[in-house]
This record gives C-alpha cells, sequence and structure tokens, in this order.
C-alpha cells in the first residue's frame, strides 16, 4: 500500500508513461470528497479494513477486479472516470505536506533529475497526508523511523 513510498528532500520530475500500473493491486482511499464527485455511480466501493483506515483514514476504498485492477480501468489502460477520479490518484506519484514530501518509487514515469511543484500536488494530498503524518509521527516518536 504505501510500502513503496519513500521520503525525499525534494519532488523528482514526473512524466506519465500511462502504464496503468498505479491502477493495479493497490488500496485506493476514497475519501468524502471522493464520494461526493462520483455520488451517481453505484458498486464500486467497499470499506477499508482497520490497518487500511490507520495507514489511510479513509473509511471505504476502491473496490478491484479479480486480476487486481481498479473497477474503473478500461482495456486500454484508461481510466474511465479520469476528470473526477479521486484525489489519491491525482496526486499519485507524490504525497505532499507542509512536513514531509513522499514519492512511490515504483512509477516509471518519475524523472529524478529534473523537479516538481510540490505545491500542486499538496491539497489532493490533503486527507492522506494527514493520516500518514499521524503514522509518521507516531513512528518517529518511538524512534522506528530511519
Ligand atoms: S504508475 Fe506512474 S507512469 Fe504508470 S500510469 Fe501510474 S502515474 Fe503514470
Ligand atoms: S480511478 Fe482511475 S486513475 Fe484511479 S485507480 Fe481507478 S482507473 Fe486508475
Amino acid at each position: 500500500m504505501i510500502s513503496d513510498y519513500i521520503r525525499v528532500e525534494r519532488l523528482p520530475g514526473f512524466s506519465c508513461t500511462m502504464c496503468g500500473e498505479c491502477c493495479r493491486d493497490r488500496v485506493i482511499p476514497l475519501y468524502e470528497e471522493d464520494l461526493k464527485r462520483l455520488s451517481d455511480l453505484k458498486d464500486f466501493y467497499e470499506p477499508t479494513t482497520e490497518l487500511e483506515r490507520y495507514f489511510t483514514g479513509a473509511l471505504y476504498k476502491m473496490k478491484l477486479r479479480e486480476d487486481g485492477s481498479c473497477f474503473f480501468l478500461d482495456p486500454a489502460n484508461k481510466c474511465r472516470i479520469y476528470d473526477r477520479r479521486p484525489n489519491t490518484c491525482r496526486r499519485y506519484p507524490f504525497i505532499v505536506s507542509d512536513e514531509f514530501l513522499l514519492v512511490s518509487i515504483s512509477c516509471p514515469g518519475l524523472v529524478w533529475d529534473e523537479e516538481s511543484d510540490p505545491e500542486q500536488y499538496k491539497a489532493p494530498s490533503k486527507e492522506i497526508s494527514r493520516a500518514i503524518g499521524k503514522v509518521l509521527g507516531i513512528l518517529e516518536g518511538n524512534g522506528l523511523h530511519d
């Protein structure tokens, strides 16, 4: 879930290759704002587990198909709800807050010798960065981080 995120000092550049990997085998947390945007659609979400809720702060997550792909991923690797996709999908592969920058290193669209503007990822990361900030705070407080 968040295991492939690393903490960085500055964000790398990013240019999506449309590989669709971030739409497979992942927990896509859904927050109130996401559910509101998709309120005319049915059967695409389910409750998070206790552990997922702890890490993401979300009560619900996107349903995955049996092959691990997201409910909304089409056969051409395109998102069927792209214009109103969840905030987690909008900010991927970054989670940005005032306190930390996290990057999902499994995204092949990262460009490590260019810089991205962290500001553009702050708003869509709001809920999940708050939840992860709590977890990081606990880990650091216990001397378990790094
Ligand atoms: S994993 Fe990265 S490069 Fe691939 S579709 Fe997702 S954001 Fe784009
Ligand atoms: S909602 Fe769209 S962008 Fe997000 S994981 Fe599903 S297919 Fe991918």
